[in-house]
């Protein structure tokens, strides 16, 4: 068996460098003290914003200032604590600069509600005074969206001081499915005894063995359905908190308020739920070509995740992944090629795995960095995807950080993965103009439609099911684990067609959604999909105006807002053809898979 080395064993070339952000631990100690007199300075700023635009400037800038300092503390050592999670010293100075960034938070927390205290004209009287604010101009636009639904300073202190009642339904959501269920004991692949999880219950449904999975789906939903009315009264409170709080708030609705958060209108919402709905025939079909596939004489709901194509014999080393993920993006320009190629020469990117090392993948880094990027590279195509979703991320912050000044440097999630996903896109169509092996090309074309059935179908789906109990409650129904299993159970069967049997456990399913908590979350993953699909189509278009078009959003930031950003970037989001352009991408290639698979059937 490979062992994997402690992190002292890796090669420092594989490693981040995170000298860059401070020379050594010591800089770092010396930096916290900084920002502790950084902090109490910025406390004795309150009460000066409103005399001038000079003493405007003078406030807002310090703010700035030592939230950038923080930052840079916090990325440190939360970089230096995921290398190696188990190293006491670095969990240390993570827990150090969470603590100072708690009370940086608690010396300006006066900041943004004193600049909502002036009206619009007294607060845009004092821009016009001071030419310099008009770099803050767009801040203070959005920041004043929020004085309709700011109440009065005694009422914001009540309201913060039952913050976390307000949270108590999610957390017993969460302490009930993560510590306190306990699942029951199953067979895996090999007949061996393992005790179920929510992990690893997504790896038995990926088995090969239908009896794996059967057993598997059945053993964790018999779980949940013991606990089925207490789920119920979880998530109905976590409604009513919701819909309280939009309605104190002067809100339309649950979910007005959620979007207004990136300030995103209504809708993109119901534009994204109708069209979807009207492609679900896409879906049908996608499900019964897998039912064909899999040569099974009925399709159940445990069936949707086993792998029909088998793993493909693609493996790249990571040297291989890099020159393959550099010319998948060239169609982005000699510019961004060469950002990604300083990516990989800089030690910007912390390659292979080690004990302790925090798993998974993810770009990080903040203004004053480099965007640095954290892998467990594994020699397989899943990792190449992921080097480049991780690469869209950090040339999305690159592009940002160096054409915006620090308070536009950073982007909202709705617009985030759309960088990370327009990649993996343009990795898809290299792919697929590079590799004629037909058993690799069906791999990616599957690779393709699951990720695209699991985030444009599934994530919507769970949008209207999230949409419709808000709106229930909100009317007064009472949301019932009978009601709501109702509803889920029959939309479940609207979105996967007469393909796949209902099987009764899956109006359940609702039980164990942790994403139900997120307050109008999903909605996204599946419009950022979309949008990426359609963008690669632009840039591969060959036309340099629509390329220069999204290096333009990379640019943005949060200098606008993300519905013109986009629009800008060529996807008017408010429209349905951003997602009609990703449903025939979807078509086209669900075409060449049936027709691939047909044909390495017959071989
Ligand atoms: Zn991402």
């Amino acid at each position: 068996m490979r062992q994997i080395p402690q992190r002292s064993a890796v090669p420092t070339a594989l490693t981040w460098d995170l000298t860059t952000i401070y020379p050594d631990d010591a800089a770092f100690t010396t930096a916290l003290g900084e920002i502790q007199t950084a902090a109490d300075q910025a406390a004795q700023l309150k009460g000066q914003l409103a005399t001038s635009g000079a003493d405007l400037y003078r406030v807002t800038t310090a703010i700035f200032a030592l939230y950038r300092q923080i930052e840079r503390a916090e990325v440190y050592a939360s970089l230096k604590n995921d290398q190696d999670t188990g190293n006491a010293t670095y969990q240390g100075l993570a827990d150090q600069a969470d603590a100072l960034a708690a009370k940086v938070g608690t010396a300006v927390a006066w900041f943004e509600p004193e600049v909502l205290a002036l009206s619009a004209d007294q607060l845009q009287a004092l821009i016009d005074q001071e030419p310099q604010l008009k770099a803050y101009q767009h801040y203070f636009d959005v920041l004043g969206r929020q004085r309709a639904h700011t109440l009065t300073a005694d009422e914001e202190r009540l309201l913060a001081g039952a913050s976390d009642i307000f949270d108590a339904s999610a957390k017993t959501f969460g302490v009930l499915s993560n510590a306190d269920l306990e699942f029951p004991v199953v067979q895996d692949e090999d007949g061996k005894d393992v005790r179920l999880s929510e992990g690893l219950y997504g790896v038995l449904l990926e088995s090969v063995q239908p009896a794996v999975r059967e057993q598997a789906f059945k053993a964790l939903y018999r779980v949940y359905q013991q606990f089925r009315h207490t789920f119920a009264s979880t998530l109905s409170s976590e409604v009513k908190t919701h819909n309280y709080t939009a309605q104190i708030r002067h809100y339309g609705s649950a979910r007005e308020a959620a979007m207004s958060g990136n300030n995103v209108p209504a809708v993109v919402y119901d534009t994204l739920v109708k069209t979807v709905n009207q492609h679900l025939t896409s879906l049908h079909q996608y499900v019964a070509l897998r039912k064909e596939l899999l040569g099974l004489p009925e399709l159940h709901m445990w069936d949707l995740y086993t792998p029909i194509t088998g793993e493909p014999s693609l493996k790249y080393t990571y040297e291989e992944a890099q020159q393959e993920a550099l010319k998948a993006l060239a169609v982005l320009g000699p510019d961004y090629v060469a950002n990604v190629q300083k990516m990989f020469d800089s030690r910007a990117i912390d390659v292979v795995e080690n004990q302790g090392k925090r798993t998974g993948a993810y770009s990080g880094g903040m203004y004053d960095t480099k965007p640095y990027i954290l892998l467990n590279w594994q020699d397989s195509l899943e990792s190449l995807y992921t080097l480049v979703h991780e690469m869209g991320h950090s040339m999305h912050s690159h592009y940002t950080r160096t054409n915006q000044p620090f308070q536009y440097g950073d982007y909202s999630i709705f617009v985030a993965e759309i960088a990370s996903t327009t990649n993996e896109n343009l990795l898809t169509d290299y792919l697929l103009k590079t590799q004629t092996d037909p058993k690799v090309r069906a791999f990616i074309l599957n690779h393709y439609l699951d990720g695209f059935k699991g985030t444009v179908y599934r994530q919507t789906q769970f949008a209207e099911f999230e949409d419709y109990i808000h709106q229930q409650a909100a009317a007064g129904q009472s949301l019932t684990a009978d009601f709501m299993s109702d509803f889920y159970g029959k939309l479940n069967h609207r979105y996967y067609g007469d393909a796949v049997v209902s099987d009764p456990q899956i109006a359940d399913e609702w039980t164990r959604i942790p994403h139900f908590y997120y307050n109008y979350y999903v909605y996204q993953y599946s419009t950022g999909f979309a949008a990426a699909t359609t963008l690669a189509q632009r840039i591969l278009s060959g036309d340099a105006a629509k390329r220069d078009a999204y290096l333009g959003y990379l640019k943005s930031g949060s200098s606008d807002l993300p519905l013109n950003v986009m629009k800008k970037a060529g996807v008017d989001m408010t429209q349905p053809d951003y997602l009609e352009t990703a449903f025939q991408t979807f078509d086209d290639r669900l075409a060449e898979f049936k027709q691939l698979a047909e044909q390495l059937k017959r071989q």
